[in-house]
C-alpha cells in the first residue's frame, strides 16, 4: 500500500495595509501569478511556498495551485482589485474538483475599501468552499493581525517566528506537515489565543541579532526561548506570538499569541496565557531596549562619532510598513550641519525623471522628497550632481528581512531575492549622497550597492525601516540609532489618529 495521494490547494495572498497612508488604490500594484507560475517560481526557494513544496513533494502529494496576489505594503487596498483577486483565488479551488486541504501563505493585515479584515474574508469565502471537515492551515507574518473572523475560518494559524523575519521557509514546512498529519487522522488541532490590550512595540520586539550577547539583552528573544520550550510538550502542535500590525488601525490590530494543542483546548488556552503574560509583563522593556532618539540628538551622535557606519533609522517612513519613503528630515538636518560621508534614500519619481534627462556628470537644480506625503515635512531644495542613473533591477544576496539568515554574507543561491524599486538616481550634495528612487527604497545592503556605494565604507548611513535593516546592517553598523521622525509609520504614533482601536490601550494610554 503505498501513501494515500492527498489534494492539496495552495495559495499566497496579502498585504500590509497602513490606513494613515498616502497612497491610494490608483497607485498600488499587485504581484501576481497563476497555477503553474506558482509553484515554478517557488520550488527550491527560501519561502513560505517553498517550504510547503518541499514537504508536499516528499510526501508524495498533489498540489493543486490557485494564484498569489501580493500588494506589499501600502495603504488602504481598493476595493475592486480586493474582489477580483479573491474571487479569482476562490475561483480556482471551486474549479479544482474534490480537494483534501488548503495551505495558504498569508500577510494578515490587509485592510480593503469595506472590509478591515479582508484575510479574514477571503478566508471565510474558502472555509464556505471547501466545507467545514477541510483542514486550512494558513502561515501569517507576526505583523498580522489575528481577528476572530480569521480564527473561526481557519484550522491553524501559524506565525513566523523570527523578527526580523528570517524563517519564512521553516514555517511554510510546518504549516505543510501540521496539514499531512491532520489529513492522516494523527492529530486534531485546537487553537486558543490571548489577546493583548498592546499595539505591539516592534521596535524593541527583535527576536534574534548577530551579536549574542545583544540577543541575550532582548526580552522578546528571551520569552521565544520560552515559546520553543513549551512547544516541546507532546501535545503542543504549534505556538506564534503576532506582534500585529497597529497601523492597520482596526479592532483587533493587537499583539495576540495563538497556541495550538492536540485535541487539548484547556492546555492550549494555558499555554497562550503564560505567553501572554510574559508579554504583557515585558511591555515597557519593548519600549525602552530601542528609545526614540530626536532628530538633532541622533544626528550630532551621527557626526561626533569616531568611526562608521552609524545607521540611522528613519523609523517613521518604513517603507516595510506602508510608508511613502520621502521623509526630508534626517536630510534637512544633515545639510543644516554640513555632514558629509552621509548616504539618503528616498522616494522621489519626479527628481528621478529629472536627473535621467540630464545625465551622469551634469548639474540639477532640484527638490527632493517631501512630495507623496505632504503633512509632516517638506521638500528640500539641492544644488546636486548626478552621479549614477540605473533602472533600479537589483539581486539581494545578503541576509534579509523577510529572507533566510545564513552566517557568512552571501546567501545560498535559492534564497536569493530580485528586487525593483523603479529607476534610481544617485545625487551628490555636498558630501552627501542622496539615491533617488521611483519606487519604495531598499532596505538592504544590497539597495545601496546597486548604486555604486558601499556602506560599510561610509560614515553616517540613514535607512527607512523599523526592524528589516538589522538582517542587513547590524554586521557592520558601529550603532543603529532609532531616530524619532514624523509620519506614518511613527513607533510613538505622533499625529496619527486612531478611530477603530479599543481604548485604553498601551503604550498609547496609562495601562
Ligand atoms: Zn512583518
Amino acid at each position: 500500500m503505498g501513501n494515500i495521494v492527498f489534494r492539496i490547494g495552495i495559495g499566497s495572498f496579502g498585504a500590509e495595509s497602513n490606513v494613515f497612508s498616502v497612497e491610494s488604490p490608483v497607485d498600488q500594484l499587485v504581484e501576481v501569478l497563476e497555477g503553474h507560475d506558482l509553484l515554478t517560481f517557488n520550488l527550491g526557494k527560501k519561502t513560505v511556498i517553498g517550504g510547503f513544496l518541499e514537504v508536499l513533494q516528499k510526501f508524495g502529494a498533489e498540489v493543486v495551485p490557485t494564484i498569489r496576489a501580493y500588494w506589499g505594503t501600502t495603504g488602504i487596498i481598493g476595493k475592486e482589485s480586493f474582489e477580483h483577486y479573491k474571487s479569482e483565488l476562490c475561483k480556482k479551488l471551486r474549479q479544482a474538483g474534490k480537494i483534501d486541504g488548503v495551505l495558504l501563505d498569508l500577510h494578515g493585515a490587509m485592510v480593503a475599501e469595506d472590509a478591515s479584515d479582508a484575510e479574514g474574508i477571503l478566508l471565510r469565502d474558502i472555509r464556505n468552499i471547501v466545507g467545514d471537515g477541510i483542514p486550512i492551515v494558513c502561515v501569517l507574518d507576526p505583523h498580522g493581525n489575528v481577528t476572530d473572523l480569521k480564527l473561526q475560518s481557519a484550522t491553524a494559524i501559524l506565525g513566523y517566528r523570527s523578527n526580523p523575519h528570517i524563517d519564512l521557509f521553516d514555517r511554510g514546512k510546518k504549516a505543510a506537515s501540521l496539514i499531512l498529519k491532520i489529513l492522516r487522522g494523527k492529530v486534531r488541532p485546537v487553537m486558543r489565543i490571548r489577546r493583548l490590550q498592546m499595539l505591539g512595540p516592534n521596535l524593541g520586539m527583535s527576536t534574534w541579532s548577530y551579536s549574542p550577547s545583544e540577543t541575550r539583552r532582548l526580552p522578546f528573544a528571551k520569552i521565544m526561548e520560552e515559546v520553543s520550550k513549551l512547544e516541546k510538550i507532546k501535545e503542543i502542535l504549534d505556538l506564534s506570538v503576532f506582534i500585529g500590525f497597529p497601523y492597520s488601525d482596526i479592532p483587533e490590530c493587537l499583539t495576540t499569541v495563538v497556541a495550538i494543542a492536540d485535541d487539548k483546548p484547556d492546555l492550549a488556552q494555558k499555554v497562550a496565557d503564560k505567553i501572554g503574560d510574559m508579554v504583557w509583563k515585558a511591555r515597557n522593556k519593548f519600549l525602552k531596549i530601542r528609545p526614540l532618539i530626536p532628530v538633532e540628538k541622533a544626528v550630532e551622535i551621527a557626526m561626533s562619532a569616531k568611526e562608521g557606519p552609524i545607521v540611522l533609522v528613519d523609523v517613521a517612513d518604513n517603507s516595510g510598513g506602508g510608508a511613502p519613503c520621502d521623509n526630508t528630515v534626517i536630510l534637512e538636518e544633515l545639510l543644516k550641519r554640513g555632514a558629509k560621508d552621509a548616504v539618503v534614500p528616498l522616494r522621489d519619481p519626479e527628481a528621478v525623471r529629472i536627473a535621467f534627462a540630464v545625465g551622469v556628470g551634469k548639474e540639477i537644480e532640484v527638490e527632493v522628497g517631501g512630495k507623496i506625503d505632504k503633512r509632516f515635512y517638506k521638500p528640500v531644495k539641492v544644488k546636486a550632481k548626478v552621479k549614477t542613473l540605473f533602472d533600479g533591477k537589483y539581486v539581494i544576496r545578503g541576509p534579509y528581512h523577510g529572507g533566510f539568515k545564513i552566517k557568512g554574507n552571501i546567501l545560498p543561491r535559492e534564497a536569493w531575492k530580485v528586487v525593483d524599486v523603479g529607476k534610481t538616481a544617485l545625487l551628490e550634495v555636498d558630501g552627501i549622497e542622496i539615491i533617488v528612487s521611483e519606487g519604495r527604497v531598499g532596505m538592504e545592503q544590497d539597495y545601496y550597492k546597486a548604486v555604486g556605494i558601499d556602506p560599510s565604507q561610509r560614515k553616517i548611513i540613514i535607512v527607512k525601516s523599523h526592524q528589516a535593516h538589522r538582517a542587513s546592517f547590524e554586521r557592520i553598523a558601529k550603532r543603529i540609532i532609532e531616530v524619532d521622525t514624523p509620519g506614518v509609520t511613527s513607533p510613538s504614533y505622533k499625529g496619527l489618529t486612531f478611530k477603530n482601536i479599543p481604548r485604553p490601550i498601551f503604550p498609547l494610554d496609562p495601562i
